[in-house]
């Protein structure tokens, strides 16, 4: 389909400090057994590979990366290999890991929070670490990284925040990332739970009026439809993925913990590079082999009958064994 990918997410752990309830199944998962997992060695390994056929973005996710032991000496070796390094994380350790950060080049980070009001940042969690959130958010910001804010927005639950989120970026220059609900085995996601693009969007443009705001001009291979209000110091943007997907400039690949290439957060198929990896075989074939059969559009799911049938999306993993 004519597109380069040159941006790898590694997932390195399924493990997570909170239980968010769209991500984390309510009854939990069955975490990978340790041995199947990748080691740092593997991840670094893997990761050079990567590097060495032109990717030139590497993101870290998870589960929470930051639970993971070895986290620091992952990111400091991963900040060796010469490309933009970054992590996506729900901020509640990042306080252990500044000096690591910027040792390794990290310049930006997504933290994800969904609400702003404690008692619902509590209960979409399941977790209390409400305060210790803020605290690293404004260690984060004192120490210059910056800083992008994954929500995600379910009907009910908090789009009666998006202005507040907004208001966030009046004297930061922080970006707001609205992030679409998207369907995952045992996330319980339903259709009417969805706040669309449009939604989000002439919820804004009825309090600031169209003309205050600005469409931004969105980067090549960028997920997010960004905006601002003008006059505001930082941004917003919507990533739409269930409305709007952006699949046809993707540049994005995956890897799992226990070392499963995916081609796209939708893909049911899998490549077991870590097999071939510790058997001593090459993982280049299998790398080329797997990008060749990417769907065009969302791992096949292309119509919304398909995206929303259960049946379908259900055959997927849990986000949280995914890496988001
Ligand atoms: N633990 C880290 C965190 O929460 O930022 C990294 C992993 S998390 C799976 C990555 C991102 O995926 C988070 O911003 C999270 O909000 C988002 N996410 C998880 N499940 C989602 C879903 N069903 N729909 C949309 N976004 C989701
Ligand atoms: Fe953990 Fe992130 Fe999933 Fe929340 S979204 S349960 S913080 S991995």
């Amino acid at each position: 389909h004519g597109r380069m990918h040159s941006y790898l997410r590694i997932s390195i752990t399924e493990n997570c400090n909170l239980r968010c309830t769209y991500c984390m199944p309510a009854e939990g998962i069955a975490l990978t057994p340790k041995a199947h997992l990748m080691t740092t060695d593997e991840i670094i390994s893997i990761a050079q590979t990567f590097v060495n056929l032109g990717v030139n973005k590497i993101r870290l996710t998870g589960g929470e990366p930051l639970v993971r032991k070895d986290a620091k000496d992952i990111i400091q070796r991963l900040g060796k290999l010469g490309v933009e390094l970054t992590l996506t994380t729900n901020g509640i350790l990042v306080h252990d890991f500044i000096d690591t950060f910027k040792e390794a080049g990290v310049h930006t980070l997504n933290v994800s929070i969904d609400s702003l009001q404690e008692d619902k940042f509590n209960q979409i969690t399941r977790r209390n670490y409400f305060d210790k959130f803020w605290e690293n958010l404004e260690l984060l910001d004192a120490n210059g990284f910056q800083l992008k804010l994954n929500v995600v927005v379910i009907k009910d639950f908090n789009d009666d925040e998006i202005i507040d989120f907004i208001e966030m970026t009046k004297d930061r220059n922080i970006q707001i990332r609205f992030i679409e609900f998207m369907p995952f085995d045992g996330n319980q996601w339903k259709k009417d739970k969805l706040v669309s693009y449009a939604e989000i969007l002439s919820q804004v443009n009825d309090r600031y009026s169209v003309e205050n705001v600005e469409r931004l001009t969105d980067k090549p291979n960028d997920t997010a439809k960004n905006h601002k209000i003008t006059s505001y110091k930082g941004s917003f943007s919507v990533i739409s993925s269930v409305t709007n997907p952006f699949c046809s400039t993707c540049n994005r690949i995956r890897l799992t913990a226990d070392g499963k290439l995916k081609n796209c957060l939708f893909s049911n198929s899998e490549t077991d590079l870590l097999h071939n990896l510790r058997t001593g075989k090459s993982i280049e074939p299998l790398i080329f082999q797997n990008i060749k059969l990417k769907m065009a559009i969302r791992g096949g799911m292309d119509d919304d009958d398909k995206f929303q049938n259960p049946e379908l999306f259900s055959q997927n993993r849990s986000m949280i064994m995914i890496g988001g």
